[in-house]
């Protein structure tokens, strides 16, 4: 390890790295050895005070500050994180569990992508004019203030810096509350940004469960919250912000449609569902677990994904070879567990997988499940895990209803070989990130989130500067005022 996983202390505050023993310890468990690889705090009262404050006061200068200098702190630290992608993907590997393979191009190269674009976006921020006749208009794109963001435990670095970069493009400030799970990378993220020049206080990083979530969002110095996680917790931090009608950004769960078409090509959309069900073991919002297969070409799919499943290298994350890891935790494999125990008593036809692996470590084998019903359980919610659930269907018009009959509306897939049939379906299903002949592609020039449950507001692209500022009018009069009396 190129770094100590312990961190030299559990929050990151104005600059630097602060301690408070007094907030309860937290575990990081390594999940391929379920070894305990650091310890950290949870934020108490004091601690989310001094982070907050801390961004409160840097706020008006970095919000003064050209937006182009912004920008280009933001730019020098993607090129720091590039420069370390090894040693930060490895960190990130330890904490999420996730292969290397994987981390290595996902997470942080991510996170670089979005300080990049971001940074390269901050000098290019305007407002509008309109012109009334003599008198006109001018509009200001301004910041909002102190952002929090709450991260999950999927892609933590990512996370971070999705929500950090268009934050801070915009002059905002940010407090960022790692998942409890995965309470590292975003350390490091601090460390980059403070090394490339940022001021102290712009991004503090605090760590803790739900309740830290909770005193930061409760707090009236805060603006605007930003909370990647599942669909209960959504509701909760929502109503949260409602109490003072705070901005927000909602990246939450999902349970999205996959349709298959019988005029598919069958390697590209097996590989689509695999990449759509069992990346990252399946922690993925967006993935495709419902997959909707022509009753015509079922079989010969089943077996072309069973075949290619077996390809898989299930081992230990660290090495290059691995293309499939352990669970985040013990307690995310149990509730996969128990989906597949559901999945398997509501009479689903389990084609492969369906236990715990016997080896140490929190892995759960890649599932399919075939003969699934809308109304199964495993039809119907996240699991979060590698259970892919295979339904058989007849028509378009059927699948598309079917596919639409879900609170969720993350994302959605179509397979097909005809283009006119692939748009006409996209443009029917209720979902904000869609994929034509492909799946979970999320490059940051494109909007990121959900319709219905899934989501409020986007991530990514210039949509996420939407969610970052606030438009003021200036109208100007030329000539004089004509008041009544
Ligand atoms: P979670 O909802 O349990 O926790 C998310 C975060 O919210 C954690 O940091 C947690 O500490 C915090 N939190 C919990 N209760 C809170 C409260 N009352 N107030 C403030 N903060 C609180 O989610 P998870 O298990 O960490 O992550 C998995 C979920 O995240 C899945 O549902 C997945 O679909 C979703 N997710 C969504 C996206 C997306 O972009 N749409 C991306 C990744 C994960």
């Amino acid at each position: 390890m190129p770094y100590d996983t312990q961190p030299q202390a559990s929050h990151f505050i104005n600059g630097r790295y602060v301690e408070d023993p007094a907030g309860a310890a937290i575990d990081v468990i390594f999940p391929y050895t379920g070894e305990t690889i650091a310890t950290v705090h949870a934020g108490t009262a004091a601690i989310v005070d001094q982070a907050l404050a801390a961004a409160k006061a840097a706020q008006p200068a970095w919000a003064a500050m050209a937006p182009r200098e912004r920008g280009r702190i933001l730019t020098r630290a993607a090129q720091i994180m590039r420069q370390r992608n090894a040693d930060l993907s490895l960190l990130e590997t330890m904490d999420t569990g996730k292969p290397l393979q994987e981390t290595l191009v996902a997470d942080a190269t991510s996170g670089a992508d979005a300080l990049e674009f971001f940074g390269g976006l901050a000098g290019g921020l305007t407002g509008e004019t309109m012109q009334l006749g003599e008198d006109w208009v001018y509009t200001r794109r301004e910041p909002l203030g102190v952002c929090v963001g709450i991260g999950a435990w999927n892609y933590p670095t990512q996370i971070a810096c999705w929500k950090a970069a268009p934050a801070l493009a915009c002059g905002n400030t940010m407090v960022f509350k790692p998942s409890e799970n995965t309470p590292l990378c975003a350390l490091k993220v601090a460390e980059i940004l403070t090394e490339a020049g940022l001021p102290d206080g712009v991004f503090n990083v605090v760590q803790g469960m739900g309740e830290t979530g909770k005193a930061l969002i409760g707090d009236g110095r805060v603006a605007k919250v930003s909370l990647t996680g599942s669909v209960p917790t959504g509701r909760k931090v929502y109503a949260a912000a409602a109490h003072d009608l705070k901005h927000v950004t909602m990246e939450l769960g999902g349970k999205s449609p996959l349709i298959v078409f019988d005029d598919s090509d069958m390697e590209n959309a097996v590989g689509g569902a695999i990449l759509g069900n069992f990346y990252s073991s399946g922690q993925v919002c967006s993935n495709g677990t419902r997959v909707f297969v022509h009753r015509s070409i079922k079989d010969r799919f089943l077996v072309r994904l069973t075949e290619r499943l077996g390809d898989a290298v299930i081992g230990d994350p660290r090495d290059a070879a691995t293309s499939f890891g352990p669970m985040v935790s013990e307690s995310q494999m149990d509730i996969v567990l128990g989906y597949i125990d559901k999945g398997k008593a509501e009479g689903a036809r389990l084609v492969t997988g369906g236990a715990r692996l016997d080896r140490p470590g929190f892995f759960v084998a890649p599932t399919v499940f075939a003969d699934v019903t809308d109304k199964m359980t495993i039809a119907r919610d996240e699991i979060f895990g590698p259970v892919m659930a295979v339904l058989d269907f007849e028509d378009e018009e059927e699948v598309v209803a079917r596919a639409n009959d879900t609170p969720f509306g993350l994302s959605a897939g179509v397979f097909t070989r005809d283009i006119g049939r692939a748009h006409r379906v996209i443009a029917r299903l209720e979902a904000g990130t869609c994929f034509i002949n492909s799946y979970n592609d999320a490059p940051v020039e494109v909007p990121f989130g959900g319709m219905k449950a899934s989501g409020v507001g986007r991530e990514n692209a210039h949509a996420a500067l939407e969610h970052y500022s606030q438009i003021k009018s200036v109208y100007v009069r030329m000539g004089d005022v004509e008041a009544p009396y």
